[in-house]
């Protein structure tokens, strides 16, 4: 037998569908899946606050949100929890050892490498501390005060550096994403990603919007018309809930 990996020849032991090269890679993918998704989630956080900390004080501008990215994320997930054997409760050895006796082996890995690559390239390494915003907080002599607000990876509260102000991180999130610039994406795109950012809404509803001409596409990449994530947070605020 030989390795299902693509392009890889190595002969295996009968039943085995993956070389003990691969399986290697297989283990370390699957050590390293939670760590990639939170650094991942991490930078398009950031990406965000950066643009958006201030209300509107002309901050310099840096790339906008980007829901793809976000989507690409959300997918490597998806995949990586589609198989309950890549996260098992037996070591990631024992785990992979099991996966590698399927002939789909090797193509599976190499899908979910694609997805990590894909997610990963969109990512640059997060800063230690993340920079949630400008502090809303005053100096003494009352001038807005000059701090941001800060926080590490896996805090509730961010606080400023240069005064006792602190922030909830969800909280001061949802309120930025009033004034976000997200670039236009595709509809199933904006409805992930801003379900990604804790924003519920339902895609029947946004389709809805769209089929009525209350959501109007900011755009089009060939036929498929993109929509603004702003429009669609405007229409939930100026709707109640409904089914
Ligand atoms: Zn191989
Ligand atoms: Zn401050």
């Amino acid at each position: 037998m030989t390795c299902t990996y693509p392009q890889c020849e190595t002969a295996t032991t009968p039943g085995i569908h993956l070389c003990a090269p691969h399986q290697g890679a297989f283990v370390a993918l699957l050590d390293r899946a939670g760590e990639q998704v939170a650094t991942a989630r991490e930078t398009v956080a950031k990406q965000g606050s950066n643009t958006a900390g201030g209300g509107g004080g002309g901050s310099v501008s840096s790339a906008p949100v980007n829901l793809t990215a976000m989507v690409l994320v959300d997918e490597y997930v998806r995949l990586i929890e589609a198989d309950p054997r890549h996260l098992g409760p037996e070591p990631t050895v024992e785990r992979v050892r099991v996966l590698a006796r399927s002939s789909s082996a090797g193509p599976t890995l190499a899908h979910l490498e694609r997805a990590e690559a894909r997610m990963m390239a969109v990512c640059e390494r997060p800063a230690d501390w993340l920079i949630l915003g400008d502090c809303a907080g005053t100096t003494e002599d009352g001038a807005p005060c000059p701090g941001q607000y800060r926080y590490q990876t896996g805090d509730t509260v961010a606080r400023c550096r240069k005064c006792p102000y602190e922030v909830s991180v969800d909280e001061y999130r949802r309120w930025q994403l009033r004034g976000v610039p997200f670039a236009p994406a595709r509809l199933t795109d904006v409805v992930r990603g801003l379900g990604a950012l804790g924003v519920a809404v339902r895609m029947n509803t946004v389709k809805s919007w769209a089929h009525r001409g209350r959501l109007v596409p900011a755009g089009f990449h060939g036929a498929v018309p993109l929509y603004r994530a702003g429009d669609v947070l405007d229409l939930l605020e100026s709707k109640p809930v409904a089914a």
